[in-house]
């Protein structure tokens, strides 16, 4: 939907008040590389869509906040004293959540608003259309409240919203890529202190073409539990080894080799070794995108997948198929399941040209092997959080 249109939407819910609304826009993410890297101590390297969540917002001179999605039907009004007071377990709880945030944080909302948001983030993907709901309502209360927007901190909040109103315990880096992504960059981040850099990704011809196998995810929790178990039973053993260790992902790979033999259960040792190896294909990944070095960062984004399905084990058929069938394509540079697996995204780095073959041919075979159908979405990397001022 064009903002236009939106912005048409917008005035046939709310009605004309003579005060211009302002439009606000936040993306989705992928994490390009560095997979449950995030609770070793290691690096991630994620990046902002170009499609994401759009906001049309417009203060009301009363105390009443009304929410609207054009995704979905649910719709709600509140008063400014009435937020956080009753949770509702519908899509408002984000926004609200993160209101509940801003006025802990000594910043809260003073007014009523006029709220509409539209999305255009597949739901419940993996795309993270949930953070950028939330970071998109942080930035644009705290812009139109006339309070400082340190995306960081916004970030932070939005996180905070996730885990403590929503209920839903997540890492930072979703929130923190929507708010700080940069176009043409990825973000090299470490998770734990959030230390982090712009990395130049000028993908120029290429494109990320983010393929949904739209596997329905099931025992995501346990198997993630599982996991952590494990990289703490390794780590474990090899702090005998390497006192100063704090976490497995600050093992060099030399280090690794040197005392993975301690560890005595198999299973155990190749989880390790994939924490190890994949922090240092995130670091490689670095040095090669500087270099604009497409074709290796693909390698390392085949021999990512490759680690996370024999060594990790958090790939499952779906995803399998979809890389296999993806790899086969000439254009693609590389291909891999994104986020914590056993369903939802790939991401494949796609030659233009290539782009239309790609869908055809990789759905069709992911069809007829799997009978599933999958969706792709092709995108380049776009901005962080911001106002689209040319639309006011
Ligand atoms: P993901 O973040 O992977 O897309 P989540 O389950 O974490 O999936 O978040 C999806 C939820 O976020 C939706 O079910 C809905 O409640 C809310 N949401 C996301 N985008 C919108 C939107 N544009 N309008 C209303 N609610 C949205
Ligand atoms: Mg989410």
């Amino acid at each position: 939907m064009s903002i236009q249109d939106l912005k048409q939407k917008f005035i046939e819910k709310y009605g004309e008040d003579g005060v211009e609304a302002q439009v606000f826009y936040a993306p989705g993410r992928v994490n390009l590389i560095g997979e449950h890297l995030d609770y070793n101590g290691g690096y991630v390297l994620p990046a902002a869509l170009e499609f994401g969540t759009t906001l049309v917002v417009r203060p009301r001179s009363d105390d009443e906040i009304h929410f609207a999605s054009t995704n979905l039907p649910y719709v709600a009004t509140l008063m400014v004293s009435e937020i956080g007071k009753l949770k509702s377990n519908e899509w408002i709880d984000y926004p609200v959540g993160v209101m509940v945030e801003l006025q802990k944080k000594g910043t809260p909302v003073t007014r009523g608003y006029d709220l509409l948001f539209h999305g255009d983030i597949p739901n419940g993907s993996g795309l993270s259309s949930s953070a950028s709901l939330e970071v998109l309502t942080a930035y644009a209360l705290l812009t139109l409240e006339g309070a400082e927007t340190d995306t960081v901190e916004i970030a932070l909040l939005s996180q905070r919203a996730e885990n403590q109103y929503v209920g839903v315990n997540s890492g930072i880096m979703d929130q923190f890529a929507v708010a700080n992504g940069k176009r043409d960059h990825a973000i090299l981040l470490m998770c734990d202190t959030l230390e982090y850099e712009l990395v130049p990704f000028v993908t120029g011809a290429y494109k990320l073409v983010i393929g949904n196998t739209n596997k329905k995810r099931g025992l995501v929790d346990s198997k993630y539990n599982e996991r952590r178990q494990q990289c703490d039973e390794a780590l474990a053993i090899l702090q005998k080894e390497v006192p100063s260790l704090s976490y497995l992902a600050e093992l060099k790979p030399e280090q690794f080799e040197a005392h993975q033999g301690k560890i005595e259960d198999e299973t155990v040792r190749r989880r390790a070794q994939h924490v190890v190896e994949e922090n240092q294909r995130v670091l490689d990944s670095v040095e090669v995108l500087k270099n604009n070095d497409l074709k290796q960062f693909g390698q390392y984004m085949n021999d990512s997948h490759t680690s996370l399905r024999d060594l990790y084990e958090v790939s499952c058929e779906e995803l399998d198929v979809m890389v296999e069938e993806a790899q086969k394509i000439p254009g693609t540079l590389g291909s891999r399941m994104t986020g914590a697996g056993f369903g939802g995204c790939t991401v494949s780095l796609v030659h233009e040209d290539d782009v239309e073959r790609f869908i055809k041919e990789v759905g069709e075979a992911y069809k007829t092997r799997t009978g599933l159908d999958g969706e792709f979405y092709v995108c380049g990397i776009g901005n962080g959080v911001e106002q689209l001022k040319g639309a006011n």
